[in-house]
């Protein structure tokens, strides 16, 4: 049985683990462990759009600014290869008139992270692109393929690495003691887990108050368009990269499996035939699911130590926000540890109500 204590270990290496191991790594030891298999990781999807205007009315999203300067910062720092972050934008159209008024008011309240297009325009720039009611030009946002960019970090972050499942999480006074599937034992002063779905398996964490939400995407080979166009994001997204179109997302909120559903398959495909109406009526796409874990109330992600020896934190309920909020949060993350109530309240830990 091995023993070797770190200043940290990071449970996860979905968008969570990923970012907090490559902030964190700048000024501890570190050791990330995280299961070889990807079922009903979040970060197990292929691609993504981040979009700091979200929502049914595109608004700015919390603290959208300095997420996604944490965002840059930290792709640049990682030389993070540009077949996997493209920051050139996305379209978001307007399903109809009512929204088209609220992406209008969001537009002009955040010049600095989308601007108004009417149809004219829209044409001028994507003759291929269907969006009678307008819609917003996202300059801030971009497309980005999730699973390698975690995949990325953590490869070239000076970390150790685990590829295993955890079988225990057990809190002591002085540190965190992790075993694992192979009988290893590892210790740390500090836990992070950022496990996701996999937190609700795990005793510390069963109070906290998180929801899973089922979603799927289909991986579709490029298909033929007469012109180019660009990300979209509508009642569906559409991550569009030279190799690859990403399309998705479902959202499920009561599921009895994590198996791929048809009937999801085509509501995304529908989605996106409503916003390129030239695609053609048969397309083959590859269906990929994920579980999102979200925290009922504020939406927003859950830090911070669970219990009062200190030495357990989670990370978690990045929700669809998962590229905006992962790096956000990193780079708070060396502060929040060494001063937990400089914690924003809304990020702070959330328990179930007792009935
Ligand atoms: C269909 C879908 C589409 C999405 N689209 C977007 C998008 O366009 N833009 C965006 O910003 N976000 C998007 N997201 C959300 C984003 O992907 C998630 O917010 C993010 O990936 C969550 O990261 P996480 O690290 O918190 O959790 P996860 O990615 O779930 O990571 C948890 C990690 O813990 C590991 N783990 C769990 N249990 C164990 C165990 N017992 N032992 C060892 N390891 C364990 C898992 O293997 C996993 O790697 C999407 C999510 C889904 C599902």
């Amino acid at each position: 049985m091995a023993e070797t204590e770190y200043d940290v270990i990071i449970l996860g290496a979905g968008l969570a683990g990923a970012f907090a191991a490559w902030e964190l790594q700048k000024h501890l030891q570190v050791l990330v462990i995280d299961q070889p298999s990807i079922i009903g990781k979040g970060t197990g999807v292929s691609g993504g759009l981040i979009n700091p205007m979200m929502a049914q009315k595109g608004r700015r999203v919390w603290e959208a600014e300095a997420a996604l300067d944490a965002f840059k910062r930290i792709a640049d720092e990682a030389h993070v290869p540009r077949n996997i972050i493209r920051m050139d934008g996305l379209f978001r159209p307007a399903q109809n008139p009512e929204q088209a008024n609220w992406f209008k008011f969001s537009a002009e309240t955040s010049p600095h992270l989308g601007v108004w297009y009417d149809e004219t325009v829209l044409k001028a720039q994507f003759p291929s692109l269907d969006a009678p009611f307008g819609g917003i030009w996202v300059h801030s946002g971009g497309t980005v393929k999730i699973n390698h960019l975690a995949k990325w970090l953590i490869s070239e972050a000076n970390v150790d690495h685990q590829s295993v499942g955890i079988t225990a999480i057990l809190e002591e006074t002085t540190g965190v003691r992790i075993e694992t599937k192979d009988g290893d034992v590892f210790s740390a002063k500090v836990c992070l887990s950022c496990l996701g779905n996999g937190l609700l398996n795990f005793d510390p964490f069963k109070g906290l108050d998180l929801h899973p939400v089922k979603g799927q995407v289909e991986v579709v080979d490029p298909l033929h368009v007469s012109s180019d166009i660009p990300s979209l994001s509508g009642g569906m997204y559409t991550a569009i990269f030279e190799d690859q179109w990403i399309c998705g997302s479902s959202f499920r909120h009561h599921y009895n499996d994590l198996n791929p559903s048809y009937t999801d398959r085509n509501l995304i495909l529908s989605g996106i035939r409503s916003m390129i109406s030239e695609l053609p009526s048969e397309i083959e796409s590859t269906s990929e699911v994920g579980i999102r874990i979200t925290i009922p109330g504020t939406r927003l992600p859950m830090i911070g130590p669970v219990s009062d020896k200190g030495n357990l934190w989670v990370l978690t309920g990045l929700g669809s926000k998962g590229l905006l909020m992962a790096p956000y949060l990193a780079e708070n993350l060396m502060d929040w540890l060494q001063n937990p109530h400089f914690i924003p309240t809304q990020l702070t830990i959330r328990r179930h109500r007792r009935q």
